[in-house]
């Protein structure tokens, strides 16, 4: 904790050092300049050597080559040949509290798609970020998972819904509990639509939810042009969901080739979140049981097998850790990465679906998501190469969250 405080104070003070003002306008700008990227702008096929980026009020204004002329007077940021690169974006998470949210974003994650938290602390989050709070992430946020029990918490929030304490049963109870979390400005539904993993006592491949009951939920959802994200990881739930047009699988471990064949018709993205799955295996971090290290085991080369086999039929594939960045949490973006690349992705192709090919799934590409102009400044910088080797993503040394420094471990 005083490690965390020291880290934020630290970076404060950086901040109040880098963003001293420049002019004295009454109109305040922020400017900064980073010189010597090696740049991997999460579209381009290959990375752009020695660039130079102007960020102003919290945009990318340039991206060019270091023979630009260096606007005078801004602060320098010199990457000395070190990785510049898109912010990444969390596709899948569950960020409980403030320290979890800085816990993210120090770990590189400048964007979080927060999917189900209780009392709404994602909106929370998100309303925090638009405000200029640097050291929190950008959230897109769900609210609490719809599901057939939803979590008690939810009816402290709004005890007039209270009759549904016995059970979200039937389409019109769907959409008033989807209704509530649009009211509430949740920005995506999350659907349970098959039961849970992460919980001894609960059976992973079994269905929740009726197929009217999800068509309910997608359509009450895009009513308010809201997405849906199905939580599945059996395929008859699964199926049921995609033919009711979610966005996007969560996990898919037992997808079979027909629900597969479909998602790639229907443009359904696939978040494995095999990240998630080590994490029910190995002792401590966010689940240590013995049933979940039995069912993580079992579960595990089907969720890998299952991705390869969405990768190589073209299913757009995202990186989401399924983490809650608590303090024993032992999963970050980084490892979803590796993760991709062990099961046939490319190093660049693997770094696109934790940055621009995220963005897109879940609706912040207009605005983040990828190195260009007019897009917040949402980056990282890492020591080496991750192109040659990926394990080199996990070294975040520098997190500029909408263009201020928040993070900067340069002198490690
Ligand atoms: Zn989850």
């Amino acid at each position: 904790m005083k490690r965390i405080l020291l880290m934020i104070l630290f970076s404060l003070l950086l901040c109040a050092a880098v963003f001293a003002p420049v002019h004295s306008q009454s109109q305040p700008t922020s400017s900064l300049t980073i010189i010597h990227a090696n740049l991997i702008d999460g579209i381009s096929a290959a990375p752009v050597r020695d660039a130079t980026l102007v960020i102003r009020d919290g945009r990318i204004e340039t991206v060019s080559t270091s023979k630009t002329e260096i606007p005078a007077g801004t602060p320098l940021l010199d990457l000395k040949g070190r990785w510049l690169l898109p912010g990444f974006v969390d596709a899948h998470a569950h960020l409980a509290d403030l320290p979890a949210a800085r816990r993210a974003l120090a770990s590189g994650a400048t964007t979080v798609r927060c999917l189900g938290v209780n009392h709404f602390v994602d909106i929370g989050f998100r309303e925090l970020n638009h405000a200029g709070v640097p050291d929190i992430p950008d959230v897109v946020a769900a609210g609490y998972h719809v599901r057939p029990r939803p979590a008690e918490e939810f009816f402290l929030d709004i005890p007039k819904m209270k009759d549904l304490m016995g059970g979200v049963n039937g389409p019109e109870s769907v959409r008033r509990l989807v209704r509530a979390m649009i009211d509430r400005g949740a920005d995506v539904i999350k659907i349970m639509a098959t039961e849970r993993a992460g919980l001894p006592d609960t059976d992973p491949r079994k269905r929740v939810f009726s197929d009217e009951e999800i068509i309910a939920a997608v359509d009450e959802a895009r009513k308010s042009n809201v997405y849906v994200a199905a939580h599945a990881h059996g395929d008859e739930g699964a199926a049921a969901a995609v033919r009711a047009g979610v966005r996007s699988i969560e996990h898919g471990t037992y997808l079979s080739d027909q629900t597969l064949t479909m998602m790639k018709e229907k443009g359904t993205y696939l978040v494995p979140t095999i990240a998630t799955v080590i994490d029910l295996i190995d002792p401590g971090g966010d689940y240590d049981d013995p049933v979940l290290s039995v069912r993580g085991r079992a579960m595990l080369p089907r969720v890998r097998e299952t991705t390869a086999h969405a990768l190589k039929m073209g299913i757009k594939i995202v990186a989401g850790t399924d983490t809650g960045y608590g303090p024993s949490s032992r999963r970050r973006i980084p490892h979803e990465i590796i993760e991709l690349v062990n099961i046939g992705m490319t190093p660049m192709d693997a770094i696109k679906a934790a940055t621009s090919v995220a963005a897109t799934c879940i609706g912040v590409d207009k605005r983040t998501g990828s190195i260009k102009t007019g897009l917040e400044a949402d980056l990282i910088a890492i020591e080496r190469d991750p192109t040659i080797d990926i394990s080199a993503i996990q070294d975040v040394i520098v997190v500029i969250n909408n263009g201020k420094i928040a993070v900067n471990r340069l002198n490690w």
